[in-house]
This record gives structure tokens, sequence and C-alpha cells, in this order.
């Protein structure tokens, strides 16, 4: 007969171990565990649950002829219920020993239970290794974060959290908090925005980044400001990015960069010691050129070896325009390819614009000279891939080396993932490190026909370069720079411009009329008139940082509550229609149909 399920309270009743606690020498212990039953094995005199909570499993007994009444109570027992036992940790002999787990060699005779709730059957099992479709895990997100590796995730990102506060605090900088309600910020991206119901008609933002407030406090004299912060940029959701992520933020007065460096990388080691990991500093440092004319990108994954301009080599424009680059891509250990595989590597170069060069034979017939010497500078070996490209057609964008590496940069990582498996160069738990520095201090755009900052426009131009403003705004570097981890971005900073005359230059270098400028930044201006000591910092991606050292492929796997690509939460169904008063109270009307 089907006996209906009455709960019990909790009491007074505590909890004396958790879940992952006991071991051989707790045998004899009497012990109240509560949690989750994570799985039930119902043998008719004797049940066997596994009680999970955050810290572990534990096995617990209910035998029929020592206890029938706490037996009756546990066959009623089913997934994700909750309970308390009460009972006595003995020993499991040799044989039943589960390996598996940290308690393993022992379990809890019960005494007494309490069952505090029920649960309806869970919409997938607690497993780490079961798929489970996005959009379902997302609904139930509160079920999904149940499972063991979302608990490790969220676990890693609390600890690195608290390593960063540590290490920060003890170089003597300051969390210090700056408001979510804003004017806008200029990272770059569309704002969010927030009507205000007593100023009808005006808006907060939130903030892209704290960048203004940063500086403001440096203005301030807390000369070391630090905050782990939520950011919110309004972007059409590319792949891995959500509207709201967090940073690691920080800004330093007075600062040389290679002090900036010297706070991060020792930060960056602790932070990797917390997932296991050793890393060795200082990490090596390349100019954008470099990195551009070795990579053809600005974030290299330094696992795989850089390419080599080899335009010098050859007869003038025998293999490419002249005055382009010509580029040697060496990845070793792919051995040879198939007639296919090199068709789908020349398909690749030619639809970025570029020649593909692949018959080794050929070239080494037709220029067998410059050959050998492209194999001294590639070191190349037998059993390595290695291609030359150049530029296929007319030279393309207002840096046209740049196009040319570029396009290799993309031949020469799709070359690299595509034959990993033969390689085994891009292993995840290769950390390799670096800073990119002197990065261009404007990026064209090509739509608004204007130069744009680079990074942002507080950024300060390279000492030698300030002439170049004006002058040639495409060879003006900045005082910038990243960190890049395996061919990620992890973070990005800058010295900033700290006088007001330097400032409004380069709004002006922007193409920010005086009015404009004044009119988005003038409290910033203004302030940089009483007293801005030079200062500097950078921010660091932490949802991407623990995404890496969780050895995890997307941020939403290290976000309790992430949200979809098309930016919508599925489990609180956000962002939703607000009744019509709420709108009318804002002063805002929608247009008709929608
Ligand atoms: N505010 C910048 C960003 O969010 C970082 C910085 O310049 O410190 O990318």
């Amino acid at each position: 007969m089907e006996q209906t399920l009455v709960l019990d309270f909790l009491g007074e009743l505590r909890r004396t171990h958790s879940c992952g606690e006991l071991r051989a020498s707790d045998a004899g212990t009497r012990t109240v565990l509560m949690g989750w039953v994570h799985r039930r094995r119902d043998l008719g005199k004797v049940i066997f649950v596994h009680l999970r909570d955050r810290e572990g499993v534990t096995q617990v007994v209910f035998n029929e002829g020592v206890n029938p009444g706490v037996h009756d109570r546990a066959e009623m027992l089913r997934s994700e219920y909750v309970v308390a036992i009460e009972g006595t940790v003995a020993l499991r002999t040799p044989e039943t020993i589960n390996p598996n787990l940290e308690t393993g060699e022992v379990e809890v005779r019960a005494e007494r239970i309490w069952i505090l709730n029920d649960s309806r059957t869970p919409p997938f099992p607690m497993e780490e290794n079961v798929d489970v479709a996005e959009d379902v895990r997302l609904k139930y997100r509160y079920a999904d974060l149940r499972r063991p590796h979302m608990q490790r995730n969220l676990v890693l990102r609390s600890k690195v959290s608290f390593a960063v506060r540590e290490f920060l605090d003890s170089q003597g900088f300051l969390e210090i908090e700056t408001p979510f309600m804003t004017r806008s910020t200029p990272e770059g991206a569309r704002d969010f925005l927030v009507p205000s119901r007593l100023q009808p008609g005006a808006f907060y933002a939130l903030p892209q980044s704290p960048q203004i407030f940063k500086q403001l406090l440096m203005v301030s004299g807390f000369e070391k400001y630090f905050q782990i912060v939520r950011c919110f940029r309004d972007e059409d959701l590319r792949a891995d990015r959500q509207p709201e992520f967090t940073q690691i933020d920080l800004e330093m007065s007075f600062p040389q960069q290679e002090q900036i460096f010297e706070v991060i990388e020792p930060l960056v080691q602790r932070v990797c010691a917390v997932a296991g990991y050793e890393i060795p500093a200082p990490f090596p440092r390349l100019t954008y050129a470099e990195a551009m004319r070795s990579y053809g990108t600005d974030k290299p994954d330094l696992r795989l070896p850089p390419f080599h301009a080899v335009e010098d080599l050859f007869p003038d424009a025998a293999l490419g325009p002249a005055g382009l680059p010509l580029v040697a891509i060496l990845i070793p250990g792919v051995g040879p390819l198939s007639r296919r595989e090199r068709d789908e590597l020349k398909a690749f170069g030619t639809e970025r614009g570029l020649r593909v060069y692949d018959d080794l034979r050929r070239l080494e017939r037709d220029f067998a000279e410059p050959m050998a010497r492209v194999r001294g500078r590639t070191r190349a070996a037998e059993n390595d891939l290695l291609l030359l490209a150049g530029w296929a057609g007319e030279p393309k964008g207002q840096r046209p080396e740049e196009s040319v590496f570029q396009a290799c940069g993309q031949l020469r990582l799709y070359a690299g993932q595509k034959y990993n498996d033969r390689h085994l160069l891009l292993n995840p738990a290769n950390f390799q490190f670096l800073w990119v520095v002197d990065f261009p201090m404007f990026e064209w755009g090509d739509e608004e026909k204007r130069w744009n900052a680079a990074h942002h426009p507080f950024t300060s131009v390279h000492d030698d370069d300030i002439d170049k403003l004006t002058a040639d705004p495409a060879r003006c570097r900045a005082k910038s720079y990243d960190i890049v981890l395996n061919g990620v971005e992890l973070g990005s900073g800058s010295i900033r411009i700290h006088r007001r005359d330097i400032q409004a230059k380069v709004f002006n270098a922007l193409g920010f009329s005086d009015e404009e400028a004044r009119r988005r930044f003038g409290f910033l201006l203004e302030a940089l008139e009483y007293g801005a000591p030079p200062h500097g910092g950078i921010a660091l991606g932490l949802d991407r940082f623990v995404m890496i050292l969780a050895g995890e492929n997307s941020i939403r796997e290290v976000i309790p509550f992430p949200k979809t690509a098309k930016g919508t939460d599925l489990m609180c169904d956000a962002p939703s229609p607000v009744p019509p008063e709420q709108l009318r109270d804002l002063g805002l009307q929608l247009r008709r149909g929608q």
C-alpha cells in the first residue's frame, strides 16, 4: 500500500559532519549527516543510500533487522529528497570498500531519519557525465548547479576571487566600489540604459567598466585601487560573450608599465596555483608589431611556433606583390598531408586573400637556394608542415602588411588546430602567458571613416609618437598592453593621460568636437585640472580566466546564472515585458508592434 509521505521538522537537530568527511579512523563515532539522496539501492531488507552534500558522498545503510521503523521510512526516499540521518560510523568489509569515494572505507548505520523535503523527479540525473541540452540546463539551473563539475567550477571561482583579494590587499590595494547606475563609459560597446523615474526622459547607463571612476580615485589620492566588478556591454552576443561579465579591475598612481606587470604576474601565479598549476614568470613581452610579424595576431598562442617573413630571401615579387610580406608557416610534427588536406589549407588561405604555396618540391626546384635558407630560418624538420603564403591581390587597409600577417596568423592557427591530434602541441593544461605591448593608438573605423581609440580614449600616447597624433595616426603607438594566455586575451590596460591638454588633443584626434568632449567627459577633463597624478591600470576577465583554469570551453560553465547567446535568462525568463503602469511611471511608451 502506498504510504503518504509526512515530512519532518529539523527542530533542534544539528549536523555533526559533512558527507565528505568520515574516514576509517572515525569508526564508532556517532554522526548526524544532512544532504540529498544521490542514489538509492533497495535490496529489500537492506537499503543503501548515497547521501550527498557539497563536500562529498557517504553511504548510509538502513537495516530492517536492526531498526524496522527507520528502514520503513527509508523505503520512501527518492532521488534528491532532503534528509538528515543519525547513526554510527562503521568500517566496511574489505570487499565492499568503494575506492571511488573519499569516504569509501566507511558507511553510516542509520538509527534515525528525518525526511526534511521531497523532490520532484529531477529533469536530469545529478551526474557529471550526462549530456543534457543546454537550454534544459539553463532552465533548471539550480539543479544543473548541483552537478559535481558545476560545484567544482564555482568553488574554484570563489577560491580565485579570494586569492585575488588576499594578494592585492597584501600589496596595498584598496577594494573600492564604483556605481552601477552611472553615465555612459567609452569601452566601445553599446550601453544598457536604465530609465529614471524621478527625471523622466533621462537615463542611467550601466557601466561597461569602472574606467573613469577608477581614474578619479587616483585623482582623489587612493593610489592603489582594485575591484572584482561586474561590467555590462550590450553587444550582439558573439560565440562566448555575456552581457554582464566580471573583471578584476585595478589602477595605480605613479606606475611604470613594468610595475603594473610586476603586480599582475605574481597575481596570475597565485591564481594558477589555486587551480594546481605552477607558472613561470616573468612572462615574455612582445611588441604589437613583433606579435603581428611573428604570429599575425595581437593574441598569439605561443604553444605553436612563430612564422617567419621570408620575402628578403626571394627575388623581388617572385611569390607575391613587391613590398608585401611573404610568410613561411611551420607546424611541427604534422607529417605528410593528403592532396585533399592540402587543398583544404589552400582554400582556407585563398578565402582570406592569400596565395598559399604548398608544393615544396616545386619551390625547391625553382628556388633551391632561397628555400634552403627558409628551412634554416624556420628550422623545419622532415616531419613538419611547411607552407609559404603571400598576398594574392591589391594591398588592403591602412597597414597593408598587417592584412597579410593577419591572414597568415589565421592559417597558422587553423592548421595547428586541425592537425593537433598529430602533434599535440595545443595542450590546454600548458599555460603560455605573454604581454603584448606598444599597441597602435588608433584603429581605422571603415564605417565611420575615422580613427577610433584602439584601447579607449584615456590611453597615453607613446612618448616618441606624440607628434604622430595627427600627422601619422596609423603609426602612432599607445602605452597600452594586453596579457594573453594561449591565444586568448585575458586582460588589457594602459598608462592613462593625466594632463588635460593632452587629453583634449587625443579627443581631438578622435574627432570629438570640444563641445562633445565636454558634454560626455567634462567631469573627467575638469578633474584632470586638480592635480591628477600619472596613473595606469588594467582589467582581467575573471570569467575567462576561471574557464581556462577549469578546463572548460565556455564561460557559461563558470558563471552561476548565465544568459543564452540571445541574452535571455531561461530560468527567470528575463528580459520580460512590464505592465503599462510601470512604463507610465517612467514616462515611457512603446512603439506599436514592440
Ligand atoms: N577599462 C579597460 C577595459 O575594461 C581596462 C583598463 O584600461 O584598465 O578593458
